[in-house]
């Protein structure tokens, strides 16, 4: 395809009617950029990224319009495949496009009215996938207040005020209370929620507040000294709602309640947890010491040794315990945790032996870390599969060192 540099400024057209879904243009510039062709037109509907929101999508002709950017003056049309033609009829996705439009005018108004009950100025704007995010200049908000915020937005909403868009040149700016001056000079483009809010803006809007529909605020975060509010507006508000009464409503079912009673019902079913797990330690105390009397039947005394698959560190180690407590023996057992496995050795007082003395002697033929007393260490090695020939050095060393065979 014949590249066409342009220089010629895109007619915006959504600057006059951000309703705009379809419209009839002339290509009067090819290019190719990262692989994709790219198109500028005489005039667009197409909003290209800025200000925080997102560009849009669509197609011109049956060709997918993938991306859309600007460039000083000129608005670059990312296309999925090559254009033919340099007439074309430009579609926007509607369903994308006013989803922001909802985002995006339900900022101005929340960010009017954090402005108006706080002072908060916001700082920056970002109109997400599933959320956007404001940034205002505050270390800190009420609660209270700030249900008054989310009250004061919607009531905004619900009076259904009509906004405008103007453009103003710089030496009139004086004459509109501006949230914040512009970044740009000369002419400027001011929204305008009538009387609540003067913004100077270049994206699209809502044209009354009514489409806005339900601005919720999800939560807040700490960043830069200042407060980060997710929110969403419209349809976003409609879904999350949805969710949330889903998930709920799957959360009550679990413990057969309504779903007021839920938290009650998990704060209850963790104490109780708590209490069980109580429980089961001590029976397993209880299980341990039997376990190691019926051990001590059949070894009364010597050393002792296993490798255990289900039982944990934890529950060696007591049984360990219960054993050098009970009987005059040496015990050598081991345990696995993810990929590693666990040596436990303990001995009885009356056999002045310091296991502590087999380390270097199992260090030399694997890696092995841990310690502990003379009666009692605890070894931890990546090399799960050396457990079994870790007992039988052990073994090993504490037969030589008893004089037993
Ligand atoms: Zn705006």
């Amino acid at each position: 395809m014949r590249q066409v540099e342009s220089t010629q400024a895109t007619e915006r057209l959504y600057f006059q009617d951000a309703y705009l879904q379809e419209f009839s243009a002339r290509v009067v510039g090819r290019e190719s950029r990262d692989d994709s062709p790219v198109v500028v037109l005489d005039r667009t509907a197409f909003y290209p990224e800025s200000g925080g929101q997102p560009h849009d999508l669509g197609w011109l002709n049956d060709v997918r319009v993938i991306r859309v950017e600007e460039e000083a003056e000129r608005i670059l049309h990312f296309l999925e495949k090559e254009l033919s033609g340099d007439e074309v009829r430009g579609r926007i996705d509607w369903p994308r496009r006013f989803d922001h439009m909802q985002q995006h005018t339900g900022q101005h108004i929340l960010s009017q009215a954090f402005y108006e009950l706080v002072h908060g100025e916001t700082l920056s704007f970002h109109l997400g996938q599933e959320e956007s995010t404001v940034e205002i200049g505050i270390p800190a908000i009420r609660d209270e207040t700030l249900q008054r915020v989310e009250e004061l937005a919607n009531r905004i909403v619900f009076s259904d005020l009509e906004v405008k868009t103007y453009f103003l040149p710089g030496e009139e700016l004086g004459s509109v209370p501006l949230r914040k001056p512009p970044k740009k000079s000369g002419l400027v483009r001011v929204v305008e929620v009538s009387g609540f809010d003067y913004s100077a803006c270049g994206g699209t809007h809502c044209r009354r507040t009514g489409e806005v529909g339900l601005i919720k605020i999800l939560k807040q975060e700490k960043i830069r000294g200042n407060l980060r509010f997710s929110f969403v507006c419209g349809f976003r508000a409609l879904r999350e709602f949805e969710n949330r009464r889903c998930f709920l409503q799957a959360t009550a079912a679990l413990f057969s309640a309504e779903e007021s009673e839920v938290a009650a019902c998990a704060g209850k079913s963790l104490a109780e947890l708590k209490n069980l797990k109580k429980r089961q330690k001590k029976l397993e105390e209880k299980l341990s010491f039997f376990e190691a009397r019926e051990m001590l039947a059949q070894n009364p005394a010597g050393i002792i040794s296993s490798l255990y698959t289900d039982k944990s560190p934890e529950e060696v180690k007591f049984l360990a315990l219960n054993l050098v407590h009970q009987a005059e023996v040496l015990v050598i057992l081991a345990a696995f945790r993810n990929d590693n496995f666990h040596l436990v050795l303990a001995a009885a007082e009356s056999l002045k032996v310091d296991v502590r003395e087999v380390i270097p002697v199992l260090q030399a033929q694997m890696q092995l870390k841990g310690g502990g007393s003379p009666t009692l260490i605890e070894l931890v090695s990546p090399e799960k599969d050396k457990a079994g020939r870790a007992i039988e050095l052990a073994l090993r060393f504490f037969k030589t060192k008893t004089g037993q065979t």
